[in-house]
């Protein structure tokens, strides 16, 4: 049976539902909704400038897309320079671009050390290239050791599904095995990616492209296993217009497209290597017109995205030396989305704003990762590189949804159009923007007072203190 027939959520026929109590179960200075980069990075932050923290997440474990969807690896939060392109460079990791200095620090510093000491993960270096491979497994398990470091209380297994108090948040619905659950708190961090909570509190919000809504295409990312790093490197030594950093094998896809064993979506096949010798993963499925906040959509998107992923495994064990024995080994367990809503905040960061690397006042965060848009239509993908040496500032004003109180966003929605936002999507971007949400909200919390009343001079002397970067702060 295929999936339910795509409906819209908002549809003519509707009922009531029954008016419900639910417990409240616990109070918090800061609630953090969602566990992912964003969430880890809000919770750390918010509980070490002091304040008594919270954190929701709707899985059984932390990571969010990192785990959730096995989106690997972690992207460059160095600067870059341009070197020639190598075609045939014969590498698993991305080394296209030299390597300059990190621009992002405090907890995606202490999440990567951590991951590396469990040996989970590989430091970025100028030989291993600007990203950094790592095992979602030990990520997991990192994630919860960061928590339990800063003393934050957590609760898994707990989808948000609505707010007390409207536009001033007072408190976080949640659905539960136990039933409808309240969670109150002075402020709340929506790291939900997409901006759920602000969308339950009224807030205004842009989805995908600003000229249609269309939102970046969905991808089921796997691992597979098995593998033979020598081989394939070998091919690549020896086809060297055939593989250009982590992508290519063109005249394999023609190949196998023409004998009918293979319907690629995408232009190439984009491989990542991970800490383990033997692994790879795959980011080749490609998933357009589905929105990630509509339940139908993401049921077809799951069926699709499993279809393509079989079908990319069989071509790389039929046509790529190095895969004869792979296999898949895991699959996200859900699809991975690369964009719903945006707040409106009071700045919103446009490509302009990452392309200059423009610098703010009221800077909260930092980000060198060009923008990477994938074409939502089809096949392509475009990158814009900053100038050499570079970075943006995130204002804290992109954090802050106009209008609402007692909140602050961080993470892939916030206040940014669709073209910046393929830029501060990236994983450690969201960590950075997430401990700025968390030490805004702290302070807010701490002081009585509304986010948008802290000044930005006081979250930039908490983050500081912590061993943030903000070497753009003017
Ligand atoms: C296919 C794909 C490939 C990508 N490739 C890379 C890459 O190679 N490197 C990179 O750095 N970035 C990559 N990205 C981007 C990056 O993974 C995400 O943008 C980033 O993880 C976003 O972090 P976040 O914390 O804002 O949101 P998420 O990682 O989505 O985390 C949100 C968390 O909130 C939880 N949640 C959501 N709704 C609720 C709710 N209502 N109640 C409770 N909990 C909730 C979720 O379960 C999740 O744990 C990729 C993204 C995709 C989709």
């Amino acid at each position: 049976m295929p999936p339910l027939k795509h409906v819209s959520t908002v549809c003519a026929n509707t009922v009531t539902l029954p008016v419900r109590e639910a417990g409240v179960i616990a109070e918090a200075d800061v609630l953090v909704v969602g566990g992912g980069p964003a969430g880890l990075g809000a919770a750390v932050g918010a509980a070490d400038a002091g304040a008594d923290v919270l954190l929701a997440e709707r899985y059984g474990f932390l990571g969010g897309s990192a785990t959730a969807a096995l989106v690997m690896p972690l992207m460059s939060y160095h600067t870059q320079q341009p070197s020639p392109r190598q075609a045939g460079s014969v590498t698993l990791f991305p080394t296209d671009h030299g390597f300059g200095e990190p621009v992002i620090a405090g907890v995606l510093k202490r999440l990567v050390d951590k991951l590396v000491e469990r040996h989970g993960a590989i430091a970025p270096t100028p030989e291993t290239g600007y990203v950094v491979p790592f095992d979602p497994e030990v990520f997991k398990s990192v994630a919860l050791e960061l928590l339990d470091a800063s003393g934050v209380r957590y609760l898994l297994h707990s989808l948000a599904s609505g707010v007390l108090g409207g536009r001033v948040v007072e408190g976080v619905v949640f659905e539960t095995k136990s039933g409808p659950i309240v969670i109150r708190a002075r402020t709340v961090v929506d790291c939900t990616g997409d901006a759920d909570i602000a969308a339950f509190a009224g807030a205004r919000y842009v989805i995908g492209r600003e000229r249609d809504g269309v939102t970046g295409p969905m991808t089921l990312m796997f691992r597979m296993t098995g593998f033979d790093r020598d081989q394939f490197l070998a091919y690549v030594r020896s086809h060297p217009d055939q593989w250009y950093g982590v992508h290519g094998l063109w005249d394999l896809i023609r190949e196998a497209t023409l004998r009918g064993d293979l319907s690629l979506q995408r232009e190439d096949i984009l491989l990542f290597g991970t800490p383990h010798n033997g692994e790879v993963v795959v980011n080749s499925t490609r998933i357009t017109g589905a929105s990630g906040i509509d339940v139908c959509d993401l049921s077809h998107a799951e069926r699709e995205g499993r279809r393509q992923m079989d079908q990319i495994a069989l071509f790389l064990r039929h046509y790529v030396p190095g895969f004869r024995d792979a296999y898949v080994v895991q699959s996200g367990s859900t699809v991975g989305v690369r964009g719903t809503r945006r707040i409106i905040g009071d700045y919103v960061l446009t490509a302009d704003d990452v392309l200059q690397a423009r610098k703010f006042n009221d800077v909260i965060a930092r980000g060198a990762y060009p923008i990477d848009i994938h074409n939502p239509n089809g096949p392509g993908t475009i990158i814009r590189r900053l100038p050499p040496d570079e970075a943006y500032d995130i204002p804290l004003r992109c954090l802050l949804p106009r209008g609402v109180d007692r909140l602050a966003v961080a993470g892939k929605c916030i206040s940014g159009t669709y073209e910046a936002h393929s830029s501060f999507r990236a994983a450690p971007i969201c960590v950075a923007t997430g401990q700025a949400a968390g030490v805004c909200a702290a302070i807010a919390a701490l002081g009585c007072t509304s986010p948008h009343e802290v000044p930005a001079r006081v979250v930039q002397d908490e983050l500081l203190r912590q061993g943030a970067n903000l070497r753009g702060m003017r």
